[in-house]
Order: C-alpha cells, then structure tokens, then sequence
C-alpha cells in the first residue's frame, strides 16, 4: 500500500459513488435528511484534492491528513464517523506487517474506533452493519495469499451486510427517529460503504 494506491482506490469509489448518486439520495430521503450523497461526495471530492501534496507519503500519513480533512470539511454524522474510521487506520499502521496483515489491522481498529465514537454496534442499522462484517472477515483472512479471493469474500460479505440492513429497525442516528417505519428500507450509509468496498476489490480482481 502506497500514496498512489490510495488514491487510485478513492477514484474508482468516487466512480461508483457517482453513478449511484441517485440511489442514494433517495434512500436518506426516505429515512434520513437527504443529505448523505452531498457529505460522501464532498468527503470525496476533498480527499481527492489532497493527492499531489501527499504524493510519495507514507500509507499512515496519507490516511491521517485524510481523516482530518474530512472531519474539518464534511458535515453530517457520516462526516464525523468517516473521519474516525480513516484516522483510526492511520494509528495502527506498522511497516513491519505484510500488507494482507496490515489491511486487517488497520481495518479493525478503524472500525472499533467509529463503534466508540457513534456508540453504536452490529444490528443497529448503520454502516457498521456493512463494515463489522467486512472487518470480522479480513481478519480471518489475513493469511489467504490469493488477493483475489480475499478480494471476493469481501465484496460478498459486504453486500450481505448492506442488505441486512433492510429488515431492521434503526436504533442509532436519524433514522432512529422512525422507529418501526425505518423497516423496509436500506440503510444510506451501508449503501454508499458497501459500494466503497466493492470498488476496491473489483480492482483487485480486475488487476
Ligand atoms: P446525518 O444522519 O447526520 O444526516 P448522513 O446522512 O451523512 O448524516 O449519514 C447517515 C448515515 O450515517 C446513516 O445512514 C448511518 O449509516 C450512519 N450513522 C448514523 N449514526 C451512526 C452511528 N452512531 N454509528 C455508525 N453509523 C451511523
Ligand atoms: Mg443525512
């Protein structure tokens, strides 16, 4: 893992983010504020900007500078806890891990860090249904040699998350204040994770 990878991975999630910009929008229409496509863009958008001053950085670095600059940029609860999740990675990064062990590690104490900050877990209908999963998972691949299969666990395990999120009722975040009405839909922030982490392991398996 490099500047330059990181950067490449955070083109093609603008890619996907983009073209499902609608979907989106729509699914915080209809639990939340509408909002989130704005704040996930724009941390984008952001990050994106940071490219040629980070260029050469080491991967701790380049993840740090990001986290800050979408915790003092980007608005809603989605901002806040992005934010986390990238800055949270930073501080465990260790050159002495394979980079398999380090996505792993850095994954995990990313998320641990997001659950601690929304004070939020596994079943409550956010991001995390999609990215406690995802992190359960690298974990027990961390030896798995073949990328390109690690790469497919995830992208499935992924989806599953996010699709789980349909059927539960929101106890964290806006659309907590629905109760029972927030059945029946899908969690925005489960959805634009979700679509992050497939383009990241399409172009694993695309490589
Ligand atoms: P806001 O809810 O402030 O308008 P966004 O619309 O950008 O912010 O983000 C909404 C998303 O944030 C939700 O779909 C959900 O996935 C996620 N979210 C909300 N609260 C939490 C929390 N405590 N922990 C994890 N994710 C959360
Ligand atoms: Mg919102």
């Amino acid at each position: 893992m490099d500047a330059e990878k990181i950067f490449n991975a955070l083109n093609q999630i603008k890619i996907s983010i983009d073209q499902h910009k609608d979907e989106i929008e729509k699914l915080d229409q209809e639990i939340g504020d509408g909002d989130h496509i704005f704040n996930i863009q724009r941390g984008i958008n952001e990050s994106l900007d940071l490219k040629d001053e980070l260029s050469g950085q080491a991967p701790n670095e380049v993840l740090k500078k990001i986290g800050i600059k979408i915790m003092t940029t980007v608005g809603g609860s989605s901002g806040a806890l992005f934010a986390t999740l990238i800055m949270g990675m930073s501080k465990k990064y260790s050159s002495e891990l394979t980079n398999q062990k380090n996505i792993a590690s850095m994954f995990t104490e990313g998320v641990n860090a997001m659950k601690k900050r929304g004070k939020a877990d596994l079943g409550e209908k956010t991001m995390l249904d999609v990215l406690i999963p995802v992190s359960i998972e690298l974990e027990k691949l961390s030896d798995q040699k073949d990328v390109k299969l690690v790469a497919g666990n995830i992208k499935e395990v992924a989806e599953k998350g996010m699709l789980s999120t349909k059927n539960l009722i929101a106890t964290k975040g806006r659309a907590s204040f629905l109760g029972q009405r927030s059945k029946g839909h899908i969690d925005p922030g489960a959805r634009s994770s979700q679509l992050a982490i497939e383009a990241i392991c399409n172009t694993i398996i695309n490589a």
